[in-house]
């Protein structure tokens, strides 16, 4: 799997005249979008984590691109006006630290070039295409597949075996060796390309650096150099790449139930990667890297980690809950939805001792009342749900947490449809343990549950004689810890969406991706109110990802009838959850648009005003 990227992006396009003057060729707009801003978006849907961009002429550009792409490090080369690309190669260097693709910043392509170098097995790959007749060819020579020559010049060449698109694949270790070439000919070739630096080394040294060529005949894809190029890159290149990637994206299906959430395209096609077995260094270090990104999202990875299930949000709550309270402690459990509810299930199937601290389903709950039970001196241990998923009522943890924390109270928390959706700081929040899914607010595919813990509270779990085996939270942690591994096969391919998922949220950030919701939430709250709707929980008590809603008291209603009604236009929603009033669920998490929202808001209009409601 490749994690890193180079972009060239020093160069000065002096052939594009005025255009790149005072601006760097990457930054050209094709189909309203920079294309170094199309490949950096590329890359990042490809799984790379961190994309390098080597930057000279105008780099300020780069530097702005850079602030709204946490996975962009920009690096700067001082001497590009006289280096060749192989100089600001040289310069970035220094920070690959893995396996990366390497391309030009000019370049727009078929993100399917990326799929096909990410799954080859050979280590230095470059990609290659049929004939552009693009007229500013590099051609290949590549008898058997192996570089041996490429050129501008087909004259120079004994065979042409297509044409070097800019896209390549390479090993840390062979770009020391491009580093060392420049360096012992910096005198005689100061402008040297790195392309034809790959090209030499191999040459030199076929065996022990052997450069493959992948040829994709009927690529799509253009390097922008003059006004030519731009306007057939716009005329033809760019709706051929469109379309062929429009004919790999996946049925939209806007799902406005409470989880699982709809996820990207991107998401969903992590899934879709090599057999490995998941005892292998290199899962390994994926699960380890997954569960130190879970932990940063919430919290400080030198106090808290988290430990990882194969199973669904409840397994993290019962892992939880089984595991934290020892046979002496005394658990309160909140009452206030069926989320609660469960957790007070599971002490009971556990025989803990615990109490049921009952409060209503849609009103906030009494902090006072609850800090006269604290007062007692009863618990050991709180169990609470951040965010009831039954109404849509946000249980307010910001008081409750740190209220715990006085009387020296353990806190327990299910979070899962609340994680990752809004902004929390596990520290300040005085949350011991916190249980979440991969497939809510995170926007990765179901089946894995986790939690993340605070450390010394877990260590302390590990004297508690195991009351179960497979969810036992601290022996799950303690093998982890020693051979980075799980102890049980874990859902290999749901947890590589689940890493894609993770890069998607830092993307976004917990803060963005909270503003996006809550901007649809406000739009859904909008036309509630136009269409005379009542919502159960007060607006300010809601935590404006889930929003239940009173049916409407209309004999022609009919929830099903409404379900249908928006499923054929793609839109998936949810009965109620309480027994005794009649509601429904509209929930605006996941990879979801404003722009949806909307359409669903008329949607929903159509449907009331269908059968005379409105
Ligand atoms: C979704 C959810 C769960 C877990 O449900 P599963 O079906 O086990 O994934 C637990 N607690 C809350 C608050 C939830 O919203």
């Amino acid at each position: 799997m490749i994690k890193e990227a180079v972009i060239l992006g020093a160069g000065l396009g002096s052939r594009l005249k005025e255009k790149t003057v005072a601006m760097p060729k990457g930054f050209l707009e094709l189909g309203g979008k920079a294309i170094v801003e199309w490949s950096v978006q590329k890359l990042l849907a490809c799984g790379v984590e961190r994309v390098i961009i080597g930057t000279g002429h105008c780099h300020e550009y780069y530097d702005e691109l850079a602030k709204k792409y946490p996975a962009v490090k920009t690096v700067f080369n001082a001497g590009f006006a006289s280096a060749g690309s192989m100089g600001t190669l040289a310069v970035c260097a220094p920070c690959v630290t893995a396996d990366f693709f390497l391309l030009e910043s000019d370049l727009i392509y078929d993100a399917a070039g990326l799929f096909v170098l990410d799954n080859e097995s050979r280590k230095n790959v470059v990609l290659a295409s049929g004939a552009t007749y693009s007229g500013d060819e590099v051609y290949l020579e590549a008898p058997e597949g192996a570089l041996r020559a490429l050129s501008k010049n087909k004259n120079e060449l004994r065979s042409v075996d297509g044409e070097f698109t800019g896209i390549s694949r390479l090993t840390p270790v062979f770009l020391q060796k491009l580093c060392v070439y420049a360096r012992d000919n910096r005198n005689t070739m100061p402008k040297l390309e790195y392309e034809s630096a790959i090209a030499a080394v191999s040459r030199k040294a076929p065996h022990d650096f052997p450069v493959y060529v992948r040829k994709i005949e009927n690529y799509a894809w253009r390097e922008i150099d003059d006004a030519y190029h731009l306007q057939t890159a716009e005329q033809d290149v760019l709706p051929r790449i469109i379309e062929n990637e429009e004919c790999r994206s996946v049925r939209r299906e806007v799902l406005l139930n409470p989880g699982p959430a709809t996820t990207s395209d991107s998401v969903k096609y992590a899934q879709v990667c090599a057999d490995i077995c998941p005892r292998e260094n290199e899962f390994g270090d994926v699960m380890a890297w997954i569960c130190d990104e879970l932990t940063l999202l919430a919290a400080d990875k030198a106090a808290y980690e988290t430990v990882i299930f194969g199973g669904s949000g409840t397994a993290a709550d019962e892992s939880m809950i089984s595991s934290c309270v020892p046979d002496d402690g005394r658990l309160i459990v909140i009452n206030n939805g069926s989320y609660g509810e469960r957790l007070a299930k599971i002490a009971s199937v556990y025989k803990l001792r615990h109490t049921v601290f009952e409060s209503s389903a849609y009103e906030a709950l009494d902090i006072e009342k609850l800090e006269y039970e604290f007062k007692t001196g009863r618990y050991t241990h709180l169990g609470i749900v951040y965010h009831e998923t039954t109404t849509g009522l946000l249980n307010r943890i910001d008081q409750i947490g740190p209220l715990a924390k006085k009387y020296n109270i353990v806190t327990i928390v299910d979070a899962v449809s609340a994680y990752a959706g809004i902004p929390m700081d596990l520290e300040k929040l005085g949350i011991d343990f916190m249980a979440s899914t991969s497939n809510k607010n995170i926007q990765g595919v179901a089946g894995i549950g986790f939690v993340i813990c605070k450390k010394n509270e877990l260590e302390k779990t590990g004297a508690i004689p195991m009351r179960n085996y497979y969810l036992n939270l601290y022996d799950q942690y303690a093998y982890f810890l020693k051979n980075r591994q799980t102890r049980f096969t874990p859902p290999v391919q749901t947890l590589y969406a689940l890493r894609q998922a993770i890069l998607e949220t830092r993307q976004e950030t917990v803060e963005g991706r909270y503003a996006r919701y809550s901007e649809c939430w406000h739009i859904l709250v909008s036309a509630i109110k136009k269409y005379n709707l009542k919502m159960l929980v007060k607006e300010k008590d809601q935590s404006r990802l889930i929003t239940s809603i009173m049916d409407p008291e209309t004999p022609h209603y009919s929830f099903d009838a409404l379900h249908d009604y928006a499923c054929k236009s793609g839109f998936t929603i949810y009965p109620g959850k309480l027994g005794n009033i009649n509601t429904f669920r509209i929930a605006n998490i996941g990879a979801i648009q404003p722009s949806e929202m909307r359409r669903f808001a008329e949607l929903l209009g159509g449907y009331l005003e269908s059968i005379g409601w409105r």
